[in-house]
């Protein structure tokens, strides 16, 4: 066992002593390692990996694809003959690779074949995984079979993305250093994942639904998980919210303990619990965890700040059993409406029997609005839930806007006719309009900043291969940073429709079904995670929030900010696929610490 790297030795080395420091983080690749060191001296590792990757990121194609040929297959020629690099056995022995059954080799060599023939170069997977502890064999092979048939774009920037993750592990080996927290938070999140509707139980999806079995299994677990990191209370609220707190430094222990009032106003923080339908384990669950880490270790220093920190789990969010959404978020704010009491789901179970079922008291709803007088902000970690992280190489982000957004259902009715007999020149076709605006829509949302506009839905109601489309229906989605960019849009693609229908001599309806304010971050908060991402040396990062989160239904009462973590597989989320790496998981904690921290020495 060799004595760790230390940063201060690797920042006074001589380049060619740096460069032989960090051999082997790169697969036959020194170049990297040695062309970044041109930008010491690093302050954390997370600097030092993304300088790493800028290197390959500028370098080019053709060192892109060199670097990704100087890897050996998985479970290729080179592990039978013995010839891979320390690094190499050690990462496909974690996996099991070493030990495969004959039909498990002939499986990956065949997969490994048909991936090399089909993008030139080998198929490459960080095996020891976003645990760092090793891909299981099964694993392995089903994200061989998923990758061998994407896009030789995506796979190249895909087989980069796992060539750093790999640097990154060997660079965590080299240093000794260990993302501690980030494995708490992930086992946390692991544990809490076997729960799962019974409808799901055994298929290996996650769907936890608002307050059946398997989502009160959750409130509990959680509940326990907040007492065992240490929280002084955890409660269950009426909506089955979970509530933990960690008092400040003048909290009353004992009656003769009592200082007089708090001396600064709580922190709220916290995110849902429940998921999709076969979803993602991190949605939401994630920004319950790293508070609880951050709150273990402070417990664990004998640290205890100037002001409460209330983390709350929040029981609904997703709209999945009930058309009620933020539900959970809503309670704290005093958007509960009680006529959702009376909504049933796809059985015929009302809302308030499944409240009742549960053992909650429909009429303390009231009770849990908190009030704002109490409170300093709301402040949020969440999953990203989309690709622009994981395609920049960073970490982190922080959320300036929670997009505002407008949907409608619409109708375009022309004329049905005959495929045949009708000239180009006579038709009334009404799905060729909708095929206008949905190109008018993506037109006017790139030209727009950080504008989306999606036309998700279209169909043709008893279309035939030989009619001219009639009526054709459509929804419409448009999601902008602010208010008034959304409804510069809006006015935009709403007029361009009726220019398109005028023109085309058709009819069209539109039905708005639903509205949302944009949520800007309070610029103090977000300046609190963007001291904090950068005290980290993680490249800042700044975007809008394109999903809505429950930070948007807490901006109604509190100042809020909102910390973006990477995803894997392009980010994916509401999906099985959805993941990160207990490395990023690490980084919000200490993100999150160092807000703690700020906002401590503020006080
Ligand atoms: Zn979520």
């Amino acid at each position: 066992m060799t004595t760790p790297l230390t940063l201060n030795q690797l920042n006074s080395a001589t380049l060619d002593e740096a460069s032989a420091l960090l051999d082997g983080l790169y697969e036959h690749s020194p170049w990297i390692a040695r062309a970044a060191l041109a930008k010491r001296p690093f302050q954390s590792l997370a600097q030092l990996k993304f300088a790493m990757v800028q290197e390959v990121t500028h370098g080019g194609r053709e060192p892109q694809l060199a670097l990704l040929r100087a890897h050996p297959e998985l479970a290729g020629k080179a592990m039978v003959d013995q010839s891979l690099t320390a690094e190499s056995t050690n990462e496909q022995s974690k996996a099991g690779l070493t030990h495969c059954t004959p039909a498990e080799f002939e499986k990956i060599q065949q997969l490994n074949a048909q991936y090399n023939a089909r993008f030139g170069f080998p198929f490459i997977l960080a095996v020891r995984g976003p645990r760092g502890t090793g891909l299981s064999k099964s694993e392995i092979i089903a994200t061989l079979e998923r990758r061998v048939q994407g896009h030789p774009d995506f796979e190249l920037a895909e087989c980069l993305r796992n060539v750093h993750r790999i640097a990154e592990i060997r660079l965590n080996d080299k240093f000794g250093y260990t993302p501690v927290q980030g494995h708490q938070v992930w086992d946390w999140q692991e544990a809490l994942a076997q729960h799962t509707d019974a409808a799901y139980a055994g298929t290996g999806q996650l769907t936890v639904t608002y307050l059946t079995d398997a989502h009160l299994a959750c409130a509990r677990q959680i509940h326990a998980d907040m007492l065992a990191a240490d929280c002084d209370s955890a409660t269950i609220d009426a909506v089955g919210n979970v509530v933990g707190r960690y008092e400040s430094d003048s909290y009353p222990r004992t009656s003769d303990e009592r200082q007089g009032p708090i001396s600064s106003k709580t922190l709220l923080t916290g995110s849902h619990y429940d998921t999709v339908r076969n979803g993602g384990k991190y949605d939401g669950r994630l920004g319950i965890y790293v508070p609880l880490a951050c709150v273990q270790a402070l417990k664990a220093q004998g640290k205890r700040l100037p002001y409460a920190l209330e983390v709350v789990a929040f029981a609904e969010e997703e709209g999945q059993r009930y058309k009620a959404t933020f539900l959970g978020s809503g309670a704290l704010t005093g958007d509960f409406d009680t006529a959702w009491l009376d909504q049933v789901d796809a059985d015929g179970i009302s809302m308030r029997d499944a409240m009742a079922n549960a053992g909650l008291d429909v009429n303390a709803i009231g009770s849990i609005r908190r009030n704002p007088a109490d409170y300093q902000g709301f402040v949020e970690v969440h999953i990203e839930q989309g690709p622009v992280l994981n395609a920049l190489d960073i970490p982190l982000g922080v959320v300036t806007s929670i997009n505002a957004s407008v949907r409608y259902v619409g109708e375009i009715v022309g004329m049905a006719s005959h495929a045949g007999t009708t000239p180009m020149g006579q038709r009334r076709d009404a799905a060729a309009a909708v095929a206008e605006l949905i190109l008018l829509v993506e037109h006017c949302a790139t030209q727009d900043g950080d504008s989306v506009g999606t036309v998700g839905q279209l169909q043709v109601p008893n279309g035939s291969i030989n009619v001219i489309p009639g009526r054709c229906q459509f929804s419409l989605d448009l999601r902008a940073p602010s208010d008034a960019q959304r409804d510069a849009l809006e006015a935009k693609v709403l007029t361009g429709l009726r220019l398109i229908c005028e023109r085309r001599g058709l009819q069209h309806s539109l039905t708005r079904t639903m509205q949302a304010s944009a949520a800007p971050s309070a610029p103090e908060w977000q300046q609190r995670w963007e001291a904090a991402v950068t005290a980290l040396g993680v490249p800042l990062h700044r975007m809008p929030s394109g999903a809505g989160h429950d930070a948007m239904k807490l901006h109604t009462i509190l100042p809020q900010a909102m910390l973006f973590v990477r995803g894997l597989n392009s980010g994916i989320s509401h999906n099985p696929l959805e993941s990160t790496t207990s490395d990023d998981m690490q980084l919000a904690v200490d993100a999150f610490s160092y807000l703690l921290d700020q906002l401590a020495a503020q006080a």
